[in-house]
């Protein structure tokens, strides 16, 4: 049997220094675990431009639309924000997630018990908190049309297009069931069904595509009630769906539930491959961080976390996942922290690659 393949994008700013400590992790599945992936590395964002003058080289594209998974560091910085818009090293990121056609976007907010005194709220409200957002990620009001800014009589109309067909619902709906049946078979649907039609069917359409997943308790809301819902208790909560508009803003709300950008992973997926694996990119949801970037002061756990979903979501690999995940919570449990994960004086900040090092020993110490 041939290994699962794995193109590693580590792009620029803190996204090397974040992507090394993964590197290393991903050497201990293989020599501890006996699970070796064919790993590949290339260029995204700024150092593509740099390299080949656009932010993502045609045989990167091919590459990633190969393999069972891309994993990315993060693009940009200030060095590129005077080139054209249309070779800006966002344009990288934005080019794999349209071609590999990622439509589901996943985004957990969980809270490691050790950083529940981070969150805005009260530790009892976060701590423990597991949940993830699946927001469509292709279609919705940030790309139907009408688009534009258009003359009507005496004065200047802005218009944008809520739009949803059919099956852009119903494929997103599976993806989110399908988590569901992974984690606590829960799936909340969240939508303004009350005022506007696109809700009318996205309520309809989830519905129906629940009836092929009877083991999944299905509740519909309607997304402002789920914003209070999310602040008042998120525990209520295991899998949130819906539409991109959204899902922007209740994944923000959510992750910010609990604490810092440095511990924040995300994955994008798209429709089953040949192989039966969607497509999929994971990502830390942070940026390259220009600020800290070549000062060892990253926090590479969002990118650790994005691979254990890569475990999970496309390897089929619950288990191994748990146990990095239940390392990073063990590593935070020993007051390891970065320095972005410390709001008192008088304390020594671990470098990324010492934190990466204690992820290591804790691995180490789960066998
Ligand atoms: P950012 O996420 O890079 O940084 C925001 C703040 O959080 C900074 O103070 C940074 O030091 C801190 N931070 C971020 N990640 C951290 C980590 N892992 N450990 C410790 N601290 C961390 O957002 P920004 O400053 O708005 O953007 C910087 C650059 O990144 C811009 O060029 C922007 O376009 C780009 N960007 C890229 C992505 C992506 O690649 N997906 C996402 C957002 C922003």
């Amino acid at each position: 049997m041939t290994n699962p393949s794995l193109l590693i994008l580590p792009g620029d700013g803190i996204g090397p220094e974040v992507m090394a400590e993964v590197r290393k992790i991903i050497d201990w599945f293989g020599a501890r675990r006996g699970i070796t992936f064919d790993v590949s590395e290339d260029l995204v964002g700024g150092c593509a431009y740099d390299k080949h003058g656009t932010p993502l080289h045609d045989d990167t594209m091919a590459r990633a639309q190969e393999v069972d998974a891309v994993l990315l560091g993060a693009v940009g910085g200030p060095k590129y924000d005077s080139l054209d818009f249309s070779v800006k090293p966002e344009r990288g990121l934005l080019r794999l997630r349209k071609e590999m056609d990622l439509f589901s976007n996943l985004r957990p907010a969980q809270c490691f018990d050790a950083l529940a005194d981070f969150s805005s709220l009260k530790k009892d409200v976060v701590a423990g908190l597991d949940i993830m957002i699946v927001r469509e990620l292709t279609s919705g009001v940030y790309f139907g049309e009408p688009r534009g800014i258009f003359e009507e009589g005496n004065e200047r109309v802005g218009i944008n297009t809520q739009r949803y067909t059919e099956s852009e619902i119903d494929r997103v709906a599976r993806s989110a069931f399908d988590l569901a049946m992974k984690r606590g078979k829960k799936l909340c649907s969240m939508e303004k069904a009350n005022v506007m039609e696109s809700g009318i069917l996205w309520r309809e359409v989830v519905t129906e595509v629940g009836k092929d997943y009877p083991e999944v308790e299905l509740s519909h809301m309607y997304a402002d009630a789920g914003a209070m819902q999310l602040t008042r208790w998120p525990k209520q909560f295991d899998v949130i769906v819906t539409d991109n508009l959204f899902g922007d803003l209740l994944s923000d709300l959510a992750a910010m539930l609990t604490g810092s950008l440095g511990m924040l992973p995300s994955a994008s997926l798209g429709a089953p491959m040949d192989n039966g694996r969607p497509k999929a990119l994971y990502e830390p949801v942070h940026g390259s961080a220009p600020d800290i970037a070549g000062q060892g002061k990253a926090n590479p756990c969002a990118c650790i976390l994005s691979f254990a979903m890569a475990l999970r979501y496309s390897f089929d690999l619950g288990d191994e996942a748990t146990r990095l995940e239940q390392a990073v919570n063990a590593v935070l449990g020993d007051g390891v922290r970065t320095a972005d994960l410390l709001n008192e004086e008088g304390i020594t900040p671990a470098t990324t690659a010492e934190m990466g090092d204690a992820v290591l020993a804790a691995l180490d110490a789960s066998l």
